[in-house]
């Protein structure tokens, strides 16, 4: 029985013969289409050999060239849809680095666009027509909003501080406290970060508590920094001591040390009328005299991914001259959207148009609004199986910044007769577009700080194709 079954499978030549097959052909790849075909062909294969007999016998199996064409073309067509789509984000972490950190806003897409549809000025001056600088396109928006003498710009943060590193503390030593030993994300820890760069890295103090003495003492003719790292994303909290900023700079000049701080999510706006507190800005980092200071384009800032260094024009240069900056370096578009973002602190309209900001500064009743939207159209699908309810909870901004602080918020809270919530949130997540949510004290939770409302009626939708979908 199986061996006839077998036999009924097409070769693959037949099928590349096929008239079906020849059409698939031009249009796509011819690799990919040989792919998809032993693919389907192998599929087949492996469903009789693991196939009952009797379950067999009772359904004919279809083999014929036109089904077998068209399953290669759903699989054709199914290889060439987007990996990588859009999705919405109903967790209320508003920089999420797993669903992409900050959306950009309205003008920094624009401004993507016009780049890359047209050459652009990146590296040309239009005055001279000379060969000009693209860090040039930024500098002065950041020399403006970090009140610092220079600026750059590298591929995100982490690049930042390894060129940082790599040229000034190349084979020397670099001291740090043991509670700025930050890992973030599970990716970037501080001290590989330095190992790759050739820095020699001195801990000082105990985790919990760093004198300004560790530091002193510890300081020898290889020196070649003192590092601060922002702990932006834990707090050490209750029997502390942490050596501020003025007080490291102090000693940095009289052992002409360069003071180097890692900012992790740059605060160019004070965040404190949106009840964020305790949260330095770039600015303030300047002023206290840092010589560098690092930070991320797509975290708070709300632009695109990008590491900004900001500080004293001789050691901007130093950075600008390392062969590595080459290797680090930004694109055009890039540039062109952390122009864009920039230019709305410029012009103060940066909680309006920026769209992190935004929903950071969201008035909480107009979140509340949507949540009870969202309450009635779920729960109007099927009042038996929807067990529904608005509670007011809290969001969090992510992207390793205001860990200990959250914004409160209003979440619709969902659960579904017979369902499990993990059956839930996979179909959910497989949803097109995908939804993600909190799940939380057995509910599954839509926090509306982070969901637009045109996307309501898609999550609506969803819910419907659960609600009406099979299962008994
Ligand atoms: C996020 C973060 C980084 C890494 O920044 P990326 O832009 O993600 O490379 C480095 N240091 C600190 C303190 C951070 O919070």
């Amino acid at each position: 029985m199986k061996k006839e079954l077998f036999k009924k499978i097409p070769a693959v030549n037949d099928l590349l013969e096929s008239n079906e097959a020849k059409k698939i052909i031009k249009t796509y790849n011819h690799d990919l289409v040989l792919k998809a075909i032993r693919n389907i062909l192998g599929k087949k294969r492996d469903f009789i050999s693991k196939a009952k007999i009797s379950d067999l016998k009772n359904k004919e199996l279809d083999l014929s060239i036109s089904t077998l064409t068209d399953e290669i073309s759903e699989y054709l067509h199914k290889y060439l849809k987007p990996n990588l789509e859009a999705v919405i984000n109903a967790t209320g972490t508003i920089v999420h680095t797993n669903l992409g950190r900050s959306l950009l806003s309205k003008e920094a897409v624009q401004s993507i666009k016009e780049v890359a549809e047209n050459y652009s000025t990146l590296e040309i001056d239009k005055e001279t027509g000379q060969r000009g600088s693209r860090y040039n396109n930024v500098r002065e928006l950041l020399i403006a909003l970090s009140l610092a003498e220079d600026g750059m710009v590298v591929n995100n943060n982490a690049a930042a501080v390894l060129l940082i590193l790599d040229t000034f503390a190349k084979n020397k030593e670099v001291i740090l406290s043991r509670g700025e030993m930050v890992e973030v994300g599970g990716s970037f820890r501080i001290p590989e970060v330095m190992e790759k760069s050739g820095a020699k890295l001195i801990e000082v103090g105990a985790t919990n508590k760093v004198y300004l003495d560790d530091y002193e003492k510890n300081i020898t003719e290889n020196t070649s920094l003192l590092l601060k790292v922002h702990t932006s994303n834990y707090r050490i909290m209750g029997f502390t001591a942490e050596v501020k900023l003025e007080k490291l700079v102090k000693l940095g000049k009289k052992y002409n040390l360069p003071v180097v701080e890692d900012l992790g999510s740059g605060i160019i706006r004070d965040l404190s009328d949106l009840g964020l507190l305790d949260e330095p800005t770039v600015a303030d980092k300047i002023k206290q005299g840092a010589d560098l200071v690092s930070f991320s384009g797509d975290k708070l800032l709300g632009g695109p991914q990008a590491g900004i260094i900001v500080g004293h024009k001789e050691f901007i240069d130093k950075l600008k001259k390392n062969p590595l900056t080459r290797a680090l370096r930004v694109d055009k578009f890039t540039l062109s959207a952390l122009e864009a973002t920039l230019k709305a602190y410029i012009k103060k309209e940066d909680r309006e148009v920026i769209p992190t900001l935004k929903m950071l500064s969201e008035d909480i009743e107009i979140i509340k609004t949507r949540a009870e939207e969202l309450k009635e159209k779920i729960y109007n699908i099927d009042k038996k199986k929807v067990m529904i309810k608005v509670e007011k909870d809290f969001s969090k901004t992510g992207g390793g910044a205001f860990p200990v602080q959250s914004i409160p918020t209003y979440v619709t809270k969902v659960k579904i007769k017979d369902r499990t919530l993990h059956d839930l949130s996979h179909q959910l997540r497989m949803n097109n577009p995908p939804i993600f949510t909190r799940l939380q004290d057995n509910y599954m939770l839509f926090d509306l700080r982070t969901v637009k409302e045109n996307q309501l009626d898609l999550i609506v939708d969803a819910f419907q194709k659960v609600l009406k979908g099979r299962r008994k």
